[in-house]
C-alpha cells in the first residue's frame, strides 16, 4: 500500500459528523496528520478520548489506532485549524431547510467564512458535502475575498459517496474519486492528498466544480429512483395479485438493470436521499430547468406512500382501528447498521401508529438512544422479544440481520396476536406460517 511521501499535506477534516469523523480517522489511518474541527464541543471531547459519537462498524478500532499513532487529534477550534492544515475538508451538514425543500446551508456558510478569515497562507479548501450545482462556485469568490492570504486560497470539490454502515471500507476503497477542480495546482493537491487511495488503482475523475456538485446529486436521485421505481411495481403487485418480490428476482438477472437497490418495501429514508432529492428539485427550479427532474417529486411521493401503506397493512390486520392495538416495531434506525434514525421509515411509521392511538412499542439493536431522543412518546422495549410481549401485531421495519434470525415459534409465545407484517421483506414468509402466523408484506399477495 502507498502511503504519504514527506511532502504530504497536513489535513484539517471540519465537520466531524458521520461523514467527517470517517473522514478523519480514514485519512489518519493512511498516514496523514489530521486535524478534525466541530463546533460541538462534547463531540470533540469524545473523539479526544477515542470514543466514535455514533455506531459505524470498524472505526472505533481504526480511531483508537490513530489516536495512538499520534497523527489524529479534534479540536473545536478554526483558527487553529487555518493554521495547521494545508488541505481543509469540508464535511458539515446540509439538512433541509424548514418549510421548503431547499438546502440548508448555513452550516456550510458559517464554517467557510470562520475558517476563510484565519488562511493567512496557501490553503486549499475542498468541500465534500452534498450542496446544490453552484455552491462551489460561490463559496470559492467568498473564500478568497475573506481570507488574508486572498487568490492563495483556492477551492474544489469532492463530493463523498460513503454509506453508513459501510463507511470505512468506503472511504479507504471508494469507488471512484471525482476532483472537482479549477486549477492544476488544486488538483495535485488533491492527488496529494489521496495519493495512497489513488495509488490503489482507485479511478479519478477530474471535473469542473459544477459537474462535481452534480455527479453526487446525480447518484443520489438514480438510486432513489431504482428504489421508488420497484416500489411503484409493488404497488401495482398490490392491485393485482402479483408477487413484487419474485419481479423484483425476475427483474435482476438482466444485467442491464441488476439486483443491487431494486428491493421492494419500505422505501428510504436517511440523512441524505430523500433531502437530496428534495434539494436537487428546488434547484432545478432556480435554474429553470425543473421539468428536468419533475419525476423526482414522483419518486419521493411513491416512497412516502410505502410507509402509508404500511401503517395500513397493519390497521388491517388489526381489524382496521389503530386505536387501543399494541404493535412491536422491530427497527428503527434507516437501515440497518447504523444508529442513524434521520427521516427514519421506521420510526416515521411507529410514530403515526403511535399518533393515531396505537401503543407502539420499539426496539433497534443500536439507535435506542437516537430514537428515544427524536420520539419520546413511544415506548422502548429491551429487545425484540420484549417489544412484542402481548403484541397485536409485529412489524418489522429495519432489516437488522438479528431480526432475520427471530424464531417464529420463539415469538409466537409471547405475543397476544401471530400477526406480522415484513416492512422490508426480510423473512421468510414460509416458515412464519408454518410456525401459525398471519404474514403480510408490501406488494405480495
Ligand atoms: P452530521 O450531522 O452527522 O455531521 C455534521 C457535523 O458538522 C456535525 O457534527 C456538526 O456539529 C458539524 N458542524 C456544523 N456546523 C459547523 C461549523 N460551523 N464548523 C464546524 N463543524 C460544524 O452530518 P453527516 O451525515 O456527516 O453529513 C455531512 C455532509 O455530508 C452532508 O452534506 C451530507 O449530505 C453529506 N454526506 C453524508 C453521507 C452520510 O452517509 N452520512 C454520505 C455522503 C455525503
Amino acid at each position: 500500500e502507498a502511503t504519504p511521501t514527506a511532502a504530504a499535506p497536513r489535513l484539517t477534516v471540519i465537520g466531524t459528523g458521520y461523514l467527517g469523523a470517517t473522514h478523519a480517522v480514514c485519512m489518519a489511518a493512511l498516514g496523514y496528520e489530521v486535524l478534525g474541527v466541530d463546533v460541538d464541543p462534547g463531540k470533540i471531547e469524545r473523539l479526544n478520548s477515542g470514543e466514535v459519537p455514533f455506531y459505524e462498524p470498524g472505526l472505533p478500532e481504526l480511531l483508537a489506532k490513530a489516536m495512538d499513532s499520534g497523527r489524529l487529534r479534534f479540536s473545536t477550534s478554526l483558527a487553529e485549524a487555518a493554521d495547521f492544515g494545508d488541505v481543509h475538508f469540508l464535511c458539515v451538514g446540509t439538512p433541509q431547510q424548514r418549510g421548503s425543500n431547499a438546502a440548508d446551508l448555513s452550516f456550510v456558510h458559517a464554517a467557510t467564512d470562520e475558517l476563510a478569515r484565519h488562511l493567512r497562507r496557501r490553503a486549499l479548501v475542498v468541500g465534500k458535502s452534498t450542496v446544490p450545482v453552484g455552491t462551489a462556485a460561490a463559496l470559492a469568490d467568498r473564500v478568497r475575498s475573506l481570507a488574508p492570504a486572498g487568490e492563495e486560497v483556492e477551492l474544489a470539490w469532492n463530493p463523498e459517496f460513503l454509506r453508513e454502515g459501510f463507511a470505512v471500507e468506503d472511504t479507504l476503497h471508494p469507488d471512484r474519486l471525482v476532483f472537482g477542480v479549477t486549477s492544476a495546482w488544486a488538483e495535485e493537491r488533491l492527488r496529494a492528498a489521496f495519493a495512497p487511495v489513488i495509488g490503489e488503482g482507485t479511478p479519478v475523475v477530474t471535473t469542473d466544480l459544477a459537474t462535481a456538485e452534480l455527479v453526487k446529486t446525480a447518484a443520489n436521485s438514480f438510486l432513489a429512483t431504482k428504489i421508488s421505481y420497484i416500489n411503484a411495481m409493488a404497488e401495482v403487485c398490490e392491485a393485482t395479485g402479483a408477487d413484487v418480490q419474485k419481479l423484483a428476482e425476475a427483474l435482476a438477472y438482466d444485467d442491464r438493470i441488476g439486483g443491487r437497490f431494486l428491493r421492494p418495501g419500505l422505501g428510504f429514508g436517511g440523512g441524505c436521499l430523500p433531502k437530496d432529492i428534495r434539494a436537487f428539485i428546488h434547484r432545478a427550479e432556480e435554474l429553470r430547468v425543473g421539468q428536468a427532474v419533475a419525476f423526482l417529486r414522483e419518486v419521493d411521493e411513491i416512497n412516502k406512500r410505502r410507509r402509508a401503506r404500511t401503517v395500513s397493512l397493519i390497521r388491517e390486520l388489526a381489524g382496521g382501528d389503530p386505536a387501543g392495538i399494541r404493535v412491536a416495531a422491530l427497527g428503527a434506525s434507516f437501515k440497518p447498521d447504523s444508529d442513524d434514525i434521520r427521516d427514519a421509515p421506521a420510526l416515521d411509521v411507529a410514530a403515526t401508529l403511535h399518533a393515531a392511538g396505537a401503543r407502539v412499542r420499539v426496539f433497534d439493536p443500536v439507535a435506542m438512544d437516537n430514537a428515544r431522543r427524536a420520539c419520546p412518546q413511544l415506548d422502548y422495549a429491551a429487545d425484540a422479544l420484549d417489544a412484542a410481549a402481548g403484541a397485536d401485531v409485529v412489524v418489522l421495519l429495519t432489516e437488522w440481520t438479528e431480526f432475520r434470525e427471530i424464531d417464529p415459534a420463539a415469538m409466537g409465545a409471547v405475543v397476544a396476536h401471530r400477526r406480522i407484517v415484513d416492512g422490508r421483506h426480510a423473512l421468510d414468509p414460509a416458515q412464519w406460517r408454518a410456525a401459525g402466523w398471519t404474514y403480510r408484506a408490501l406488494g405480495r399477495p
